[in-house]
């Protein structure tokens, strides 16, 4: 028995919180949970479900022109921006409670409010205040904007789902997983989009060959893609914008979006004054327990900014009360988490890149094949998939794979619990092909590159 109001006191209901909240109080323990905004977090709210329904209303529009190729005539389709907004809108609300009711069926006490430690075992929130025998920081991220003249006209992705009417034009500064997103959403849905990028490739980090695909494809698609593109200043122009580039060039657009980065959501919550760790992008420091200096304070999820997906703090959340309430020490692996931009067309990945693999391995086989989908045959639709694999030659493992097309993410989903089982490409090739799909093909790649 402790003299602690609870044993575990969890500040942030997103993905991570609740789930360490639920897993807790599921092992016994007495859990509180503190939320200022919105049950669900981020990833509810404003990121990926209402990014993915954004997605699917963007899809009708190829969908539409692609129906006459099957014999289909659609007359007169229209699309209405209010419509999906609050259909979007109730199915939000309708996961808010859903996230609710489990912490309630668990017996975790809800807080509204915004949490303040004041000291190691302390939290205040709404008025109370409350001792836990451990505090855990799940606050997740927010949308980063450098310093730019003009900030105050720009919009981020958190503006993006609750917008009263879509632009006819927009300009999207940033080249990340945002970036790309919203582009495709945004030009599906009609709005002419120009991505303005200050490096020279889309979506760092991914395979070379899948950003030169998706450039290109995006391009065909009619977006425009502006490369070593530097933004001077944004100015307010009659009901437009003017967007100065310091290459002295300006654009006129109806709505400026940055999407350039997550800052780790770790102010206001009073961590400086109890002197927990944070590195230089305001990250709370955690080791592989996610404990922070502070023995009784934890923090896991993008606040923590290491791995900044949904997923990710889910299984967070999980191994931390695994193993201060199950005493089960069950790490979260970190190696191959596959993941997936859903972009037009839609990516996925898990495992090395070329590039990582070239630096790692002494030698490795690359292959590829770039093809059209069978449904692009009658549709008429001029795009492509792209696929890739990299096999470690010594052990003929396969360690990256890589793909861009229709439903990449659903493919890659099962083809990385094939890689984290250590699959070799001869397994892949002794795998009969479910025929025809796209995903059949990772099981035909017979030549590889020279
Ligand atoms: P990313 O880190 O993916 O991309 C940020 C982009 O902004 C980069 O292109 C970066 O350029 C550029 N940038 C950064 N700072 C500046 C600046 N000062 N001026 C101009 N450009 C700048 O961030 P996002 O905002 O796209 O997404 C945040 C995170 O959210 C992602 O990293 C991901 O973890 C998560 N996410 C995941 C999704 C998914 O799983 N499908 C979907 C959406 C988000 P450079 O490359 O030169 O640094």
């Amino acid at each position: 028995m402790t003299d602690y109001d609870y044993d575990l006191f969890v500040v942030g209901a997103g993905s991570g919180g609740v789930r360490a909240a639920n897993a807790a109080a599921n092992q016994g323990a007495r859990v509180a949970i503190a939320e200022v905004r919105h049950f669900g977090g981020t990833c509810v709210n404003l990121g990926c479900v209402p990014k993915k329904l954004l997605v699917y209303a963007s899809q009708f529009k190829d969908d539409f022109a692609a129906a006459a190729g099957f014999g289909w005539t659609l007359d007169n389709a229209s699309f209405d921006w209010p419509s999906l907004i609050a259909n979007k809108n109730r199915e939000i609300e309708r996961l808010q409670a859903v996230y609710q009711h489990h912490l309630q069926q668990s017996r975790v006490t809800i807080f509204n409010g915004k949490a303040q430690l004041l000291d190691a075992h302390t939290v205040a929130v709404a008025g109370n205040q409350c001792t836990a025998k451990r505090i855990l920081l799940a606050t997740g991220g927010w949308p980063f904007v450098p310093d730019i003249a003009g900030k105050q006209y720009i919009v981020t992705s958190n503006d993006m789902f609750s917008l009263d009417k879509l632009p006819e034009r927009i300009v999207i500064i940033g080249g990340g997983y945002i970036a790309v997103e919203f582009a495709s959403i945004l030009s599906g849905l009609g709005v002419d989009t120009t991505v303005c990028h200050r490096g020279e490739k889309l979506l760092e980090g991914f395979d070379e060959d899948i950003r030169d695909f998706l450039a290109a494809a995006m391009r065909k698609q009619g977006i425009k893609i502006l490369f070593n593109c530097d933004i001077q200043a944004i100015a307010a122009d009659g009901n437009a914008f003017s967007v100065s580039l310091l290459d002295g060039k300006t654009m006129t657009t109806d709505l400026v979006m940055y999407a350039t980065g997550r800052t780790p959501n770790s102010q206001g919550f009073g961590l400086e004054q109890l002197g927990v760790a944070l590195d230089d992008k305001g990250a709370i420091i955690v080791d592989s327990h996610y404990q922070t200096n502070l023995p009784s304070i934890y923090a896991l999820g993008d606040v923590t900014d290491r791995v900044n997906l949904t997923p990710v703090a889910i299984a967070e959340g999980e191994a931390l009360v695994n193993s201060l309430f199950a005493k089960q020490a069950r790490p979260v692996d970190y190696s191959n988490i596959p993941t997936a931009v859903f972009c037009q067309p839609n990516i996925a990945s898990v495992g090395l890149t070329e590039t990582e693999a070239r630096q790692k391995f002494p030698s490795i086989d690359i292959y590829k094949t770039e093809f059209k989908p069978i449904k692009n045959t009658l549709s008429g639709k001029d795009e492509n998939t792209m696929m890739k694999m990299i096999v470690e030659r010594e052990t003929d493992k396969v360690i990256g794979l890589h793909m861009i097309g229709a439903d990449a993410p659903e493919i890659i989903q099962g083809m990385a619990v094939a890689m984290r089982a250590g699959a070799t490409k001869a397994l892949f090739d002794s795998t009969i092909g479910i025929h025809p799909t796209a995903a059949e093909e990772f099981v035909s790649l017979h030549n590889a590159l020279t």
